[in-house]
């Protein structure tokens, strides 16, 4: 803690990311002195331009992957390429950034005793044969598929962060985040939401991977750095893993049909083939994050569309 202030110093790794930069600008208005670290290999500083001029905001470009030392009282650990096509450019370094970089940012927390939060993700459920999805499953996950990189990494990291608890006494916090969708997207990152706005506002065909049917739930950024903040500041003692997403659930289908409706576009929808171990369904169950955290989403996915729409109608 800054005893002068009272507020925190916070590390945020990755935090020139899609969701880091959200929760970096909430941190930093919030007063807190905040540290944003990022190799900008999916990140941008275009992301994070707007914070640059405050006093308690600081950038540096350092690789998750090699040890650093810094004095903060909180770390949120983001730093990992989250979109297929980014994660599966060079498997061998998503998986290094996800083992690695949890070892190096724990050991870190483990010295400065700081409190450290890790962004894992639905993932590690893979292609789950239980649905919707508590906290309890254990997952369906293919250990040597072309998303095993990221979901094995993912879960080599909490089996760290459990582990440095248990043996080390480290202050931890886990959260399964579930799809999550804003501003800030890379536009051509590949996932589903990003895809599909930018096609309709090109008035590109509209790519469907495999029929449609796949469901996914989809939460917006804002929301979900409202559920990171109250997990990072939650009781002492509970560490987690906690489901954060928003459970309505939509097909790829119908999640077309709105962004084509609600972008007034003339783009067709076309079939593509299904990449590999794709999961067919995933939706969270939410009431550890409501009984804990008392949180749980309140913007609905049109509400939601509309404002990242007007975003990329300003970047594309
Ligand atoms: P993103 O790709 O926009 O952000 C990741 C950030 O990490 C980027 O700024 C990137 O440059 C940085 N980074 C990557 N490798 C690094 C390294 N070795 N060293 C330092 N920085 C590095 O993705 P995002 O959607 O903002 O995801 C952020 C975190 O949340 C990730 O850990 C991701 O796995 C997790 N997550 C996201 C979602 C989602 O739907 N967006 C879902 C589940 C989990
Ligand atoms: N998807 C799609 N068209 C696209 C991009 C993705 O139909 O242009 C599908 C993809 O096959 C998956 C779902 O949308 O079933 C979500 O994909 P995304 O890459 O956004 O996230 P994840 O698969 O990691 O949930």
């Amino acid at each position: 803690m800054n005893n002068l202030t009272g507020m925190k110093r916070i590390l945020v790794t990755g935090g020139a990311g899609f969701i880091g930069s959200h929760l970096c600008k909430r941190l930093v208005e919030e007063g807190n002195d905040v540290i944003c670290l990022d190799n900008f290999f999916t990140g941008s500083k275009r992301n994070i331009e707007n914070l640059l001029d405050y006093h308690n905001f600081e950038l540096i470009r350092h690789d998750v992957t090699e040890p650093i030392l810094l004095e903060v009282d909180q770390i949120y650990n983001l730093a990992c390429p989250a979109s297929p096509v980014h994660y599966q450019y060079n498997p061998v370094k998503t998986i290094k950034t996800s083992v690695m970089g949890a070892i190096n940012m724990l050991g870190m927390a483990k010295r400065v005793k700081a409190r450290i939060l890790q962004a894992s993700t639905s993932e590690v459920y893979g292609n789950p044969a239980v649905h919707p999805q508590p906290e309890e499953y254990w997952g369906n996950v293919n250990p040597i598929g072309i998303r095993s990189c990221y979901d094995e990494g993912k879960r080599v990291a909490e089996t760290l962060f459990f582990d440095y608890h248990r043996q080390n006494g480290v202050d931890i916090k886990v959260i399964r985040i579930f799809n999550t969708y804003g501003p800030n997207m890379n536009a051509n990152d590949g996932r589903v939401v990003s895809n599909f706005i930018v096609q309709a506002l090109k008035g590109d065909d509209i790519t469907i991977y495999g029929d449609g049917t796949q469901t996914r739930s989809f939460c917006y950024v804002d929301d979900l750095v409202e559920g990171m903040i109250r997990m990072m500041n939650s009781r002492d003692g509970f560490t987690g893993p906690v489901n954060l997403g928003n459970p309505g659930e939509f097909t790829m289908l119908e999640l077309a049909e709105k962004v084509i409706k609600l972008t007034g576009s003339k783009s067709k929808i076309v079939y593509k083939e299904l990449p590999a171990d794709d999961p067919t369904q995933r939706k969270p169950v939410i009431d550890l994050a409501k009984k804990e955290l008392e949180w749980e989403p309140t913007i609905p996915l049109d509400k939601g569309l509309e404002r990242t729409i007007e975003y990329f109608r300003s970047v594309v």
